[in-house]
């Protein structure tokens, strides 16, 4: 196996991970609830993609929960 032959600085090490990272995801905001959601995909609020309704989020939801979605998109909407 080979075995490094001088040992890494610490300075050296900290350049060559100075590289290493991870960039924040660049979002969009949802047409409807305006919601910030990832480029390209359906919003998993209210369940729209490109103002077309591809799922039924409210399906699965008991009515308080309906109730809290319905009004929280609401919100969203006057601002
Ligand atoms: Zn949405």
């Amino acid at each position: 196996m080979a075995v490094p032959r001088h040992k890494h600085t610490r300075s050296s090490v900290g350049q060559r991970r100075m590289h290493i990272f991870i960039n924040p995801a660049t979002l969009a905001s949802c047409q409807k609830c305006s919601k910030p959601i990832l480029p390209h995909t359906m919003c998993k609020n209210c369940g729209f993609y490109k103002g077309k309704e591809v799922l039924n989020v409210m399906a699965k939801l008991t009515r308080k929960e309906k109730k809290a979605r319905e009004s929280a998109i609401k919100e969203t909407k006057k601002k």
